[in-house]
């Protein structure tokens, strides 16, 4: 590892993370990238000014927000080329997860230009490391806000067994949680609020039980993640981990070798693969 100060480079763009909610989260790193750039790329300049004003950053800034990203990658692309450094934040967090951000580095990169990650803080990957779901995960973000597209949009994550986590507002949270239930009777639900600030919680119920939660929960306020476990291994207790070995080498080897393998590969007892060898063989 090193961390002598950088300095930051012509024609690059730079993608700045900020803090989630607490100060404290902002890196060295990002301090110096938007002390040393020639240009802040803000989704909002009002938001970020604090944030500069707080380290008496006195970079100049253009405000990139979501509709005018379009016409503002190219501009920024020609002040790139021309030579100029650009650092690029949102409001929070890592831009270009769910923010402005991914069209200007698409852009950039087109061209031929450095684009350089300052990583740092986001919901997602915050909301994750504490909630203790294990194996992969995918990112919806926001769900669309009308309920028969929002519905639409779960049914096609039905089939899907990993975690998954979304971002949502806090006029929109009970609604989603309903959704969810709908959708994802039988899984588990972490609702992380207000993350590295100082009504952070963490709660976890079991969808089967939201309504009774959704009774109980108080007025949502602040910012949430929402994380759906992994769905449960089908039959994990009926089914243990060495039936699928045995069937797959029953496909390959004579019954006896299949076996002796099984147990050598597993460990599993000899008299109880060997029975449920032959039980495989007469369903074949
Ligand atoms: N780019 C950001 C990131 O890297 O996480 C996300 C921006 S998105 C417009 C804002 C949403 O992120 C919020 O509605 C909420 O779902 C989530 N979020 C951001 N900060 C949060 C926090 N401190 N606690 C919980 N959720 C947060």
């Amino acid at each position: 590892m090193h961390h002598e100060p950088h300095p930051i480079n012509k024609s690059s763009l730079y993608v700045v993370a900020t803090p989630i909610g607490n100060l404290g989260d902002m890196t060295p790193r990002a301090i110096e990238t938007l002390r040393q750039a020639d240009l802040i790329a803000a989704e909002d300049t009002r938001v970020t000014g604090h944030l500069l004003k707080h380290y008496s950053i006195g970079t100049p800034m253009v405000s990139l927000r979501e509709h005018n990203e379009r016409g503002m990658a190219d501009k920024l692309v020609a002040r790139l080329q021309a030579g100029e450094s650009i650092a690029q934040v949102s409001d929070a967090g890592t831009p270009a997860i769910s923010d402005p951000g991914a069209r200007v580095v698409a852009h950039a990169r087109a061209a031929g230009l450095r684009v350089v990650p300052i990583p740092g803080a986001s919901a997602v990957v915050t909301a994750l490391s504490a909630t203790g779901v294990e194996h992969g995960f995918s990112f919806v973000g926001f769900l669309p806000a009308k309920s028969a597209a929002r519905a639409h949009t779960l049914s096609q994550w039905q089939q899907r067994h990993e975690s998954l986590v979304f971002y949502e507002a806090p006029h929109r949270l009970h609604d989603t949680v309903a959704a969810l239930a709908q959708a994802f009777p039988t899984r588990i639900l972490t609702i992380a609020r207000e993350l590295t600030k100082l009504y952070e919680n963490f709660e976890t119920i079991a969808l089967s039980e939201a309504d009774a939660w959704l009774k109980t929960a108080p007025e949502p306020r602040g910012e949430y993640v929402l994380v759906l476990h992994e769905a449960a291994t089908q039959n994990a207790e009926t089914h243990p981990a060495w039936h699928n070995t045995l069937a797959v080498l029953l496909k390959e080897l004579p019954l006896k070798q299949a076996v002796a393998l099984t147990v050598t590969l597993t460990q599993a007892a000899k008299n109880e693969v060997y029975a449920h060898a032959l039980t495989l063989k007469n369903q074949s």
